[in-house]
């Protein structure tokens, strides 16, 4: 298929050319894209795809907001970008197909243990993950603290959807290629790659509703950047991740609920009772400032923790260390820098090891 028809192309286009390779995955038919032509002196890189804008489509060029994203299949993202297969041996798998606010336990499970089995063979060097990317840092944050490889794994979105004139979708995934198919990229935790940018998944953050450099990392900063075809990395990650982490998805067929509830002036007590009454075994909380909470909010928090509960402070702020508080005693955990979304992984990750508060402050710190 011609570059130039990635721009037209629809559902049932997508749905027809993906038709000879439907393979079961899950709860639904998924296609697989097998390499064309597989020459021996490249790297092999997977794509893994789960929809969001970079697989959208809209009714016109110019629409950037109104369209359905995760309407084309991986085939069709592959197809697009046919300058890839200078770089590696592309083959895809269809793992969902749908806005990454559908993204839920059940995926992300399902989305870790595949990379696992996938990394383990020799024959994958790397691995793309196209997703949306409005939950894209909570996947991508999820896959840092339970990949067991040090084989690169890129997680890649994009803000216009491929219909859109100047989509930023198929430059961002060739980026991702590059990346997956570099020895230098080997070792570094999950990457986020969007905007020309190779972001941490431990730091970056998506920042503006709209806007296609909305993933930033103001505080720690990028790893590196793509400039004239060439990845230049500047920042070695200090944070544990990937094989060094305590986490083990193999045998966990269900992750714990952890809800995040979100402090404000006049705050009542009755979303923590919810929450613990729904069968919460944590709360994030996204507090204001320095992870503070109103006298309702900690008095809730407190007798959550009584009936087994976890409870973390983060911030609603934005950027910063939510520092652990002799005001609010050790049990009640710090964030650390996580924000909310990511502090809501990595709890669903401490509690299936420990129901410690001090191993799961030090988490809080590791990772
Ligand atoms: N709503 C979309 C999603 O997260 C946004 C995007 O992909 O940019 O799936």
């Amino acid at each position: 298929m011609k570059k130039i028809k990635f721009f037209a192309v629809t559902l049932l286009a997508s749905t027809l050319l993906s038709a000879p390779y439907m393979v079961p995955f899950g709860s639904f038919t998924a296609p697989v894209v097998q390499a064309e032509e597989v020459k021996a002196d490249l790297p092999n890189v997977k794509i893994l795809a789960t929809g969001g804008t970079i697989a959208g489509s809209a009714a016109s060029n110019t629409d950037t907001t109104g369209y359905k994203a995760g309407a084309l299949a991986v085939d069709i993202l592959i197809n697009a970008v046919p300058e890839m297969k200078a770089m590696a041996n592309i083959t895809g798998e269809q793992i969902a197909n749908t806005g990454s606010p559908n993204i839920n336990n059940k995926i992300l499970l399902q989305l870790g243990k595949r990379v696992n089995e996938l990394l383990a063979s020799d024959d994958v060097d790397g691995i793309v993950i196209t997703h949306g990317t409005d939950t894209l840092e909570e996947t991508a944050y999820f896959l840092n603290l339970v990949v067991k490889s040090d084989k690169p794994v890129v997680v890649v979105g994009a803000m216009r959807p491929a219909t859109a004139i100047s989509a930023d979708g198929p430059f961002n995934l060739y980026n991702a290629v590059k990346i997956a198919s570099s020895k230098d990229a080997k070792g570094k935790g999950v990457i986020m790659a969007l905007n020309d940018r190779i972001g941490s998944a431990r730091y970056v953050t998506k920042t503006n509703t709209t806007m296609t450099d909305t993933f930033q990392s103001a505080e720690q900063g990028y790893l590196g950047a793509i400039a004239g075809g060439k990845l230049y990395f500047y920042n070695e990650m200090t944070r544990k991740h990937t094989k060094d982490t305590v986490f083990d998805i193999s045998k966990i067929e269900q992750l714990p609920q952890v809800d995040i509830l979100y402090g404000h002036q006049n705050d009542g007590r009755y979303l923590y009772d919810a929450a613990v009454a729904a069968g919460a075994k944590g709360i994030v909380i996204a507090g204001s400032g320095n992870g503070s909470l109103s006298e309702n909010a900690f008095t809730a928090a407190k007798d959550a923790m009584k009936k087994g509960v976890t409870v973390v402070r983060s911030s609603r702020v934005g950027g910063g260390i939510v520092t652990p508080s002799s005001y609010y005693g050790p049990d009640l955990i710090a964030a650390d820098s996580l924000n909310p979304q990511k502090a809501r992984i990595l709890l669903m990750l401490a509690l299936t090891q420990t129901n410690d508060p001090k191993k799961i402050q030090e988490y809080f710190h590791q990772y």
